[in-house]
């Protein structure tokens, strides 16, 4: 049996067929009419007023923190509950991480502590959020707090791309606003990102720090130092071309959670990631807790119960704050991510994960849970 992974790259004879229009028309460097294209329609998708195709989404989260004068001596304020790459932009900088914790209802910052955090410290410069597995963060409280205190939200949307909070898209809430096209991301342009804004500025900035800060003049003249962080023009092809199906995607991931939930949560002490009501999730990753006192199995007893049949499945992030090298960083706690990452696990959620897949998932679960409790007798 081929391996199933948690989410693989979905794609299409129009990816090929967007590929090889752009190899043809010679524009194979980061600058091009594909590049230009993505832009365009990216802005559109998230409703904001310019959009700079970067090479990672790490790429555009380091450029809004230095567009936002982030520095040594400053403080930034990230969620503990995520992927590294939320945070290791803030080092970059030369910056010091601030860590809050999730609520229950999102998974995401918790607006309680970030009002602590922001109360408590001196020299917060920017806000980061995230909307974690694709479900939103709580965006009114926690933009209304960095209203109250005058600092700036940067939305780390690397895993939201499709997702909605009060009808409004992800990545249209902050200053600054970014997507990720990692190879497992809901579309991909095998690696990318996308720096979403509408200050027509910093957009003009952002593409000038990405170009190794050249000046617009014929000869290479520098004043400040950049980075090399454009998008080639072939992967922007290939970004076009899978954006033409988000709304295929996001619905076929949507169809794997409610599948997985109907016949999951019939099971002792399992529970889906709770959805908020204020949100429409993008559902990019399943994910569920288990309670090893109900279910009488671990989540590490699940996990390698899916390994022993070529069945990736992972534990939710380890917080940031218990990661060994964020060690001693400022950590506002409220046990949330901890436990979390203690009973905490995602499946395979593909776009393109095919029904009968999905069920050998399920299948494998719900044995895996049969044993354990004949094992406890
Ligand atoms: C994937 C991801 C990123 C980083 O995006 P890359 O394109 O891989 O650099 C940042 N934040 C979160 C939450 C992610 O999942």
């Amino acid at each position: 049996m081929s391996k199933l992974y948690l989410s693989p790259p979905d794609l299409a004879d129009s990816d090929h067929a967007s590929l090889h229009q752009a190899l043809e028309s010679g524009w194979v460097a980061p600058v091009g009419p594909h590049l230009d294209h993505f832009e365009c329609r990216m802005a559109l998708e998230a409703e904001r007023s310019h959009a700079v195709a970067l090479n990672s989404g790490t790429a555009a989260l380091h450029l809004a923190l230095k567009l936002l004068g982030v520095g040594p001596g400053d403080q930034v304020i990230c969620p503990s509950f995520t992927f590294i790459a939320s945070a290791n932009p803030i080092t970059y900088c030369g910056a010091e991480p601030i860590f809050v914790d999730s609520e229950c209802s999102t998974w995401n910052l918790d607006p309680e502590l970030l009002e602590r955090a922001l109360k408590n410290e001196t020299a917060v410069k920017a806000v980061i959020c995230v909307h974690l597995y694709g479900q939103c963060a709580q965006m009114d409280p926690i933009l209304s707090l960095c209203a109250d205190y005058g600092v700036p939200l940067i939305e780390d949307a690397a895993e939201a791309l499709g997702a909605r909070y009060r009808g409004r898209p992800a990545g249209s809430f902050g200053a600054l606003s970014f997507y990720s096209f990692n190879g497992n991301k809901i579309i991909t342009t095998s690696a990318g990102g996308m720096l979403m804004t509408d200050s027509e500025a910093w957009a003009q900035r952002a593409q000038k720090l990405a170009s190794q800060a050249r000046e617009e003049v014929l000869h290479y003249e520098h004043l400040e130092v950049g980075y090399n962080y454009r998008m080639s023009n072939i992967l922007a092809a290939l970004g076009l071309a899978q954006l033409d199906s988000l709304e295929r995607r996001v619905f076929q991931r949507k169809i794997h959670f409610i599948a997985y939930r109907e016949q999951l949560e019939l099971q002792a002490g399992l529970q889906m990631m709770p959805i908020h009501p204020d949100g429409s999730p993008n559902y990019w990753l399943t994910c569920l807790t288990v309670d090893p006192a109900k279910a009488d199995a671990s989540p590490r007893n699940i996990i390698e119960a899916l390994a022993a049949e070529n069945i990736e499945a992972r534990p939710l992030w380890k917080p940031l704050h218990m990661q060994p090298v964020f060690k001693g960083c400022v950590a506002y706690l409220n046990g949330v991510s901890e436990a979390l990452y203690a009973t905490g696990l995602c499946l395979p959620s593909g776009s393109n994960m095919l029904q009968q897949d999905r069920q050998r998932v399920i299948d494998c679960i719900v044995s895996c849970l049969k044993k354990s409790n004949v094992g406890n007798g």
